[in-house]
Parts: C-alpha cells; structure tokens; sequence
C-alpha cells in the first residue's frame, strides 16, 4: 500500500512545530513528510518588532529550516499560490501538490478593515521583509532630514497605529533606538515624535490594568505620546487623518506610518473550499477543519473559541506552537486508525517588551515588570527555539548570552 503524504503548508510557529513533532513520530516507512514555505528559512514573527525598530538584524531573527528538520522531511521552498480541498490540489509556483493529509499553517495579513489609503501608504510588521523595510524607511527619513536645506520636520514624525501587543513592543524598540539614530544622523532628538493611535479605549486590551499603566509610564518616559480612543480614519502619502470626536478630524503629518492594529489569517485559505471569517478557519477540537477529516488548521489561520470567557483565543506563536504539537501526534493516531486527541491550551502567560531591559508581563500566577519581565521574555523567545531546535539553536540563536 502507498504510504500516505502529509502535506505542511508554511514554516511559521506552527507548521514548523508540527513539521518537527512530526519527524519524530513517524517514520519513512509510514508516510511522506513535505513542508513547502515561501523561503529556505523561518523567521521569529515574535521578533518582527525588534527589526522594524532596527534594534537586531533580520538574520538574527531567522534560521535555515535545513538546521531543524531530518531526512524525514522533503522541503519545498516555493510560494503556494492556491489551496483546494475538495480536489486536494494544493497549486504552487514550483508545481501541483497533492496529500493523504494537509495542514494549512500560513499565518496572518494586516486588517485594515476598509480604512482609505491605509493599504498604499502604511507599513507592516507583518513578515521578515516588511520589518526590514519600516527600518529603511525610517533610516531613510532621518537621512534625508538631515540632508534637506529646508527641513520638514514631519519626516521625523512616526505614527504606529495599535496599541496591541505589536504596536506596544515595536514602540517600546524605537523608544531605544530613536536616541542611536538622532546620533548617528545629527538631529536633535525633541525633533522626533512618536505617536501611538488607538481607536479603542485601552491601551493593551486584555493586560492586567496595573501592568497596562506601568507600560504607559515607561513608554512615555521614552517619548511616546498617546491618542487613544481616536481611530484612523484614513491614511494618505503625507500622514493619517484621526477623528479626536464626533465633529473632528485632524491631519497629522509624518514621515513614516506604521499599521499594527489587527490580524486576519492568510488570504489563500478563503478560496480553499473551507467556510472562514476574516479567513481564519472555526476548527474543530482536535484542530480539523470542519467538514474535512483530513485538514488540520494551525496557528493564527486557525479560529478557537475559548469556551469558558465566550471570547476567542488570541493569536499566538505560544497557541500555534501547542497546536502543532497536538496536531502531530494527530496525524499519527489517523495513520494508525486510532481516535483524535482534543486541543487542550496551556495558557503560560503572556509578557510584553517595552525595549532594552523592561517588560511586563503575568506567569506563574504573578505579575512582573521591568529586568525581571524583560528576563522572562528572553527565556520565552528561547524556549520557542528550543522547542523547534533544541540546545543547539537555543544556543546560535538565542537571546541569553551564555560565553
Ligand atoms: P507565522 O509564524 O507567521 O508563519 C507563517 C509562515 O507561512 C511563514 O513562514 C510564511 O513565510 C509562510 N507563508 C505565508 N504565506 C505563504 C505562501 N503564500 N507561500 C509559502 N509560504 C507562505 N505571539 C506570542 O505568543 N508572544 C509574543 O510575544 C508575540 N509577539 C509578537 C510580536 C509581533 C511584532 C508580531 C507581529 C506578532 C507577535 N505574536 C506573539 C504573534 C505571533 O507571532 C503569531 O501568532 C504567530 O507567528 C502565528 O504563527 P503561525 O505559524 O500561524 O504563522
């Protein structure tokens, strides 16, 4: 009989995860492992901040996926360009593949939820190449300020519109480097304004209030001043319009735009033949699709409801990393005619950079701030790369200096 094949779709947090748990459980004889990702590497989507602000290089963030999958797996390294279930094709720029069983792992886009101009003009974080871009752009804007006879002051301008997860750590970064740049390109630093734009009324929705207000603190400390409650309204070549009421509108000029408020999941999954919202897929408890007893969803495609708050789960590298562990030994169990385990989701707590040496963050049932927290982000962001690569890439990679 053939042996089955188990097609990977994406390199990220989870098909990755899945893609090593699954070299472990099963063998050549068993089935055929392929992973097919846009690039040889994989990239530490938890890092983009720290590219974007240009506080580490893009190669610190990445590794050759060659260094943490065996002779077990085939990787395809070509952009999948189509996805389709109920022919099991899945169509990409280095040819057609087909599966016993599929997991769709393709991570997230920016929402920008029908904002004018926010599309064209603004930034992302979004993958390894769109951080590396906001840090040349912003490296450009100073440069050219400093170049310019008349100076326009709002080239120094930085709006990041979020105040999420990924709008507080990427402002956090920049309140580290903007010093560096004004220094390596001779501007006064009061001439550069950070600005966080937040339509809803919190910053941090979600983060223990106390931990919420220290993180304010600390990035005001930094220079980050705050509109919240005070959506873009839309965005053009020379900066954001931002409703401060029910009568105003206000133009705010800058050099650089930053979008960090709000995920879908990948394009690609909402013409796969599988029902979607904002292309995220409602799974089933042991991470299938519905409707699809061979397709398992995993990381930020994935929909799941947390039964108990009646909310969904975040999107997380810590969820997806779980999932594909689950989905791994699930696969195996179908290979060997035995029932699915359920997803269960170990919620280990959640901490938030605020640059060099601070943090917030809840673990352990406590809550911690400053070295302490930015201590327990190092550990986190290194355990993620022990899970995948064990002491060897924890040790390359990590952000723990051990010599
Ligand atoms: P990803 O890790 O994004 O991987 C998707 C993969 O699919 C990529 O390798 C990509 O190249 C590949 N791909 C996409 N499209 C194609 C295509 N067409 N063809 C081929 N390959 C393709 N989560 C936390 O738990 N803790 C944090 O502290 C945290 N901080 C964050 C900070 C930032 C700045 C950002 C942006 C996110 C953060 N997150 C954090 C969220 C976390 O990064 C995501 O939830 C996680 O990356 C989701 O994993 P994934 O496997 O679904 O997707």
């Amino acid at each position: 009989m053939k042996r089955p094949t188990i097609l990977v779709l994406g390199a990220g947090y989870g098909g990755l995860t899945t893609t090593v748990n699954l070299q472990k459980l099963v063998n050549a004889n068993e089935a055929e492992i392929i992973l097919v990702n846009k690039n040889d590497y994989h990239y530490e989507t938890t890092w983009l901040h720290e590219v974007g602000a240009g506080t580490i290089s893009p190669d610190k963030a990445r590794y050759p996926i060659s260094k943490v999958i065996n002779h077990n797996v085939t990787f395809v390294k070509a952009n999948i360009e189509s996805i389709d279930v109920n022919t099991k094709i899945v169509g990409t720029s280095a040819g057609d593949f087909t599966y016993d069983y599929l997991v769709i792992g393709l991570g997230f886009e920016g929402e920008t939820f029908g904002i004018p101009g926010l599309k064209e003009h603004a930034l992302s974080l979004t993958n390894i190449n769109t951080a590396r871009q906001v840090r040349e752009h912003i490296e450009y804007q100073f440069a050219s300020w400093t170049l310019d006879e008349v100076k326009d002051d709002s080239k120094l301008t930085i709006i990041v519109g979020g105040a999420g997860f990924t709008g507080i750590e990427f402002l956090g970064e920049l309140g580290n480097r903007i010093p560096e740049l004004c220094k390596e390109f001779d501007i006064p630093k009061e001439k550069v304004r950070l600005l966080c734009v937040e339509a809803a009324s919190t910053v941090l929705p979600g983060f223990d209030p106390e931990l919420v207000d220290y993180a304010k603190a600390q990035l005001s400390k930094k220079g980050v001043e705050f509109s919240i409650g005070t959506p873009i309204v839309e965005a053009t070549a020379e900066g954001v319009k931002i409703r401060k009421d029910e009568e105003e509108i206000e133009f705010i000029k800058a050099g650089t735009v930053v979008w960090a408020a709000g995920i879908r999941g990948n394009a690609l999954v909402e013409s796969s033949g599988i029902e979607s919202n904002r292309a995220r897929i409602a799974v089933r408890e042991d991470m299938r699709a519905p409707g699809f007893d061979d397709v398992f969803i995993v990381g930020d495609c994935a929909f799941l409801l947390n039964e108990e708050v009646g909310r969904p789960y975040p999107p997380t590298a810590q969820i997806a990393m779980q999932q594909g562990v689950t989905i791994a030994k699930n696969i195996k169990h179908l290979i060997n005619e035995e029932s699915t385990e359920v997803f269960v989701y170990d919620d280990k707590g959640a901490v938030c950079s605020l640059g060099h040496e601070d943090a917030i963050g809840t673990a352990f049932d406590r809550k911690f701030t400053g070295k302490p927290a930015s201590a327990l982000k190092k550990v986190v962001d290194d355990r993620a790369l022990y899970l995948v690569g064990g002491v060897g890439l924890t040790l390359k990679k990590g952000k723990f200096k051990f010599l």
